[in-house]
């Protein structure tokens, strides 16, 4: 297959191809079924073709396409006032992706001492291993050698601190910072959670400077911790926060959330996006909000989570040399391998499993939110016959 792709080689040559998603499984076209714990990098949450996706999309495609933000529409109103009801936010914008969800916060956050004559605070602190997207402002705010050779220019008017010192944070802040941000739970880092200590600390250490402080949530987001937002286990809230992948359950939306006094430094003409509230995608965002704000739902979530955790503890126990203990919060799982973890990977896959890779040495196993107990058995016994099969 790759050797006749027409596509560019950034994803390297993937070896798998699928032709059809039904809840927790992707079928080639042979129809081989794959149990997915991908679910598309955590944005699959309510898993592939749900029912109600579904039937909210092609209703929308039968109504309204686009109409671009030279006017309003129904969709992508009711969808920013449920976000703002459900969390910390007064206030909503509409992108097509994570990362630009993410600069969207970077420009807020510049702006509002820029606003408020604060003209010199235009760095942001950012967490070593974070990752907020590839546009080059979240490229520069990551410092990822392999992301950033050949395309930066400067420092993109970021500082970077270790990942949970607090010291290190302290000392990073000068007069020329406009605020921080952090992954509450960091994903592609490896599924590493700050402490709710730590949390609070830079929260507290923000507000003493009068900087801000911005969530990426893209991966946490979405009821994937149990939690609308993983902030909520913390007991924090930031001014800004970015969401996307879950918000669209498949569909491309990203949107960046804050509070009015950080929202009013964007007046008229100072940010936009062409498809940005794109009604298409805020009525399947509507439709996956339906299904999250379902009371019990990210309880069961919470369920799911213990289920598969207490399958990987014994599994840790026996594989000491394959795994070596599981990280995260609800079904957003870290799973830090001692054999390495591509190897791992490419064992599960034999089984018909589906995990990503992330840093650390560790796996991610994102199911779809809506696993059910059965699907987590299939998994753990599929993630057993894997580790048996490895020659370490
Ligand atoms: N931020 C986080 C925490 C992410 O995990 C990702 C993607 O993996 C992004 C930002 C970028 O999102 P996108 O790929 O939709 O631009």
């Amino acid at each position: 297959m790759q050797n006749q792709s027409a596509l560019m080689a950034n994803y390297g040559h993937p070896d798998l191809q699928f032709s059809r998603g039904q809840g927790c499984y992707l079928y080639t076209e042979a129809g081989d079924a794959y149990l997915d714990f991908t679910a598309g990098i955590a944005v699959n949450c309510l898993g592939h073709c749900h029912p109600h996706l579904v039937s909210t999309l092609q209703t929308q495609a039968e109504t309204l396409w686009h109409t671009s933000n030279l006017f309003s529409n129904i969709p992508t109103e009711r969808l920013a006032k449920r976000l703002v009801e459900k969390s910390f936010a007064d206030r909503v914008f509409f992108a097509n992706s994570g990362t630009e969800a993410v600069e969207c916060g970077f420009k807020m956050m510049r702006r509002f001492h820029y606003h408020h004559g604060r003209k010199e605070r235009v760095r942001i602190i950012t967490l070593a291993q974070s990752f907020h997207g590839r546009t080059l402002a979240p490229v520069a705010a990551c410092r990822n050698p392999l992301h950033t050779e050949g395309f930066l220019v400067g420092d993109g008017g970021f500082d970077q601190v270790p990942f949970g010192d607090l010291e290190a944070l302290r000392q990073a802040v000068t007069e020329q910072t406009a605020g921080v941000i952090l992954e509450p739970v960091q994903g592609e880092g490896g599924i590493r959670p700050v402490t709710a200590e730590y949390l609070k600390a830079v929260r507290a250490l923000c507000d003493e400077h009068g900087i801000l402080l911005m969530f990426d949530e893209v991966q946490s987001g979405m009821g994937r911790t149990g939690y609308l937002f993983a902030h909520e286990a913390l007991g924090v809230t930031p001014d800004v926060l970015a969401s996307a992948k879950g918000l669209g359950g498949g569909f491309p939306i990203g949107a960046c959330l804050s509070t009015e006094r950080v929202a009013e430094v964007m007046t008229a003409g100072t940010h936009g996006s062409t498809f940005g509230g794109n009604p298409l995608a805020t009525s399947v965002g509507n439709a996956v909000m339906d299904v999250l704000t379902d009371p019990g739902f990210l309880e069961t979530v919470t369920e799911r989570s213990t289920q598969l955790r207490a399958g990987l503890d014994k599994l840790i126990k026996r594989y000491p040399k394959v795994l070596a203990e599981h990280t995260g919060l609800g079904l957003m799982v870290g799973l830090r391998c001692v054999a390495s973890n591509a190897d791992l990977i490419k064992a599960m896959q034999k089984n018909h499993l589906l995990a990503v890779k992330a840093g650390g040495n560790s796996i991610r196993l994102l199911p779809p939110l809506v696993v059910s107990p059965r699907e987590i058995d299939e998994a753990l016994n599929s993630l057993e016959k894997a580790c048996a099969s490895l020659p370490v």
